[in-house]
Order: structure tokens, then C-alpha cells, then sequence
């Protein structure tokens, strides 16, 4: 995640931007877009600074049995089920879509501010793993902070960036919601370098969200390409949507300038112990605290009454 190095005209090297308050200037924006760009066709091991040696960086795989529990309260997709037409653009690094029209938000989950849907991009496989485990597909909704605005201004920022990253795992049939991008896709796919093409229909964001929504979870992080900025609030939602294998080759089938571009995953990174929330709605300590330790009051109690059972006959 994500594609925005072609606006990353204010990048400096070796600055910390992810703590920075304020924006920096650049004497070779280009020479350094072109670094970046130079730097994605690479493996991702070679990629330049924050990318070695950040300590928030992103993806990463997530142990279920390592999360703090927690209410974060619930995200709220704003606008997400108005349909939107949209273009589909092979990058050459992955395919994105972005929308028009009125803006489209996302909030809650812990976020102080509103922020604003940038766009839409799928990586093969998925980027974070669940207890090791590496899904189909990842799709990340990209969103900026609304204060900052725009994608590339709030990547300098700590927090400047929202996330939500929706996982696929195979299943036998397609999945029908993805068929107006994937078609879209099949027209650019062949195409080498940068091409767009305005999908047919419209696109409702929130059909490509899974339905249960309540549960996520949530961790600071980066970007997933260089780079590497540690401005991410991520959210990866808990349930996973399903997709064929014969979808997924339309994507494994995307060529670019160094020929078919057969995966486009970052591989997982320190930890770092940061902690990683799982937000669970209407969860609580005191939940918590009835569910594992008033069996075990029950239990004393009725062993009581059976053992010494004159202390609760009265005459
Ligand atoms: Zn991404």
C-alpha cells in the first residue's frame, strides 16, 4: 500500500517525515520520484531508507492470541453505498481505482478526524497475514486525514493516513461484486506502463467491504511501498470476502514494464512490539471478568451447600 510516490514530489530522504509536523521542501523531488519508482521495481529488501529502517513498518502478520481485546469503538463508512463511476489504472506496481464524485469517508474506530477516500488498490497476494496465514487477495481502501488535504501532504504526518484493508480467500465460485473492476482491469492489463480505462458501471464501495464490520483489527504502521512512510493507521477487518482463482489470475496476469506481474506483496515486518488492538463492539474488562471468573465463584458455592450443607438450613 499504496501507490502515491507519483505525488511524493516533497519527499527528503533521511528525514523522519512520520514525526515531522511541518512539510519539508526538496531540492530534487524528480531525481528522488525516480529513486523511489527504481527502488519498487527492486526487491523489496533493497528498498531505501524508513523501508530499512523504520520501526513502525507495514504489513505484518498479526497473532491472534498476541491482540489487546479492546471496544475502539465501531468505523463508520460514510457515503460508501452510493455507487460512484471510477476509473481503473494499471500503475504498473498494482491496479487502482478512483472514484469521482462527492467525497467519501471514513471515521470512528479510535480516529480523531474525518478522512477522505483517495483510492483503491489490490495487492497479490495479501500483504498481512493472520497467525501466519497469507490470504489471496488484499484490497486497501486509502484514505487521508481531511486537515491535511491531500494523500501526499498527510503522509508526512504521524497519523495522516487511514487504511482499511479488506482480505480474500479462495473460494469456489466468483465473486460477482468484483466483476465491473475486473473486467476494467482485463482492458488494461495488457497494456505496458501507466493506463487507465473508465469502468463500465458503477462502483458501490461498500458492496466491496464484508458485512460484519464490527470486528477489525487496528495497528500503527506504514506504507507498504517506498517510501515507506510511518503515517498509517491500518484496520484490517476480521471477516474475509471470498474470490476465485480464476479472478485472481486476471490480476496475476497484469504486465507491466519488467513483464507479468506475478505478485505485488511487501513480505511482513518486525513487530517491534507495538500493540496490536482487536476491537471486538461491546467489549469490556467486566465481560471479561463475568465470563472467566464467575464460574469459578459458582463452583465454591455449590461445593459449599453440598459439604456443609447446615450452614444454609435455618430453623
Ligand atoms: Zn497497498
Amino acid at each position: 500500500m499504496p501507490g502515491i510516490t507519483d505525488d511524493l514530489v516533497q519527499y527528503v530522504p533521511g528525514v523522519d517525515h512520520a514525526r515531522s509536523n511541518h512539510l519539508q521542501s526538496c531540492s530534487t523531488p524528480f531525481r528522488y520520484r525516480q529513486i523511489l519508482h527504481l527502488a519498487l521495481d527492486s526487491s523489496p529488501g533493497t528498498w531505501p531508507d524508513l523501508c530499512q529502517s523504520g520501526k513502525r513498518q507495514s504489513p505484518i502478520d498479526i497473532l491472534t492470541d498476541h491482540t489487546l481485546k479492546v471496544d475502539l469503538g465501531s468505523l463508520k463508512f460514510i457515503r460508501y453505498d452510493y455507487a460512484y463511476s471510477g476509473i481503473v489504472t494499471n500503475t504498473g506496481h498494482n491496479v487502482q481505482i478512483t472514484l469521482s464524485g462527492i467525497p467519501v469517508y471514513v471515521t470512528g474506530g479510535g480516529l480523531a478526524s474525518m478522512f477522505i477516500l483517495e483510492q483503491l488498490h489490490f495487492h497479490w497476494d495479501a500483504e498481512h497475514t493472520i497467525d501466519g496465514v497469507r490470504d489471496a487477495l488484499e484490497l486497501h481502501f486509502v484514505h487521508y486525514d481531511k486537515k491535511y488535504g491531500n494523500l501526499s501532504n498527510a503522509s508526512h504526518y504521524q497519523n495522516g493516513i487511514c487504511v482499511v484493508a479488506v482480505l480474500f480467500k479462495f473460494a469456489d465460485d466468483d465473486n460477482s461484486d468484483l466483476y465491473n473492476i475486473l473486467n476494467a482491469t482485463e482492458s488494461v492489463s495488457q497494456w505496458v506502463g501507466k493506463s487507465s480505462v473508465e469502468m463500465q458501471r458503477k462502483v458501490v464501495p461498500m458492496l466491496l467491504l464484508p458485512k460484519d464490520r464490527t470486528t477489525y483489527y487496528r495497528y500503527d504502521g506504514s506504507l507498504t511501498t517506498p517510501g515507506c512512510q510511518e503515517a498509517v493507521t491500518w484496520f484490517i477487518l476480521t471477516e474475509k470476502l471470498p474470490i476465485s482463482e480464476s479472478q485472481v489470475n486476471i490480476l496475476r496476469n497484469v504486465k507491466t514494464n519488467n513483464g507479468t506481474l506475478k505478485h505485488n506483496f511487501r513480505p511482513t515486518q518486525n513487530q517491534h512490539n507495538r500493540i496490536i488492538y482487536h476491537h471486538l463492539l461491546g467489549y469490556t474488562s467486566t465481560a471479561v471478568m463475568q465470563k472467566e471468573i464467575l464460574p469459578f465463584f459458582n463452583f465454591i458455592y455449590v461445593f459449599i451447600i453440598i459439604v456443609y450443607p447446615h450452614l444454609f438450613i435455618t430453623s
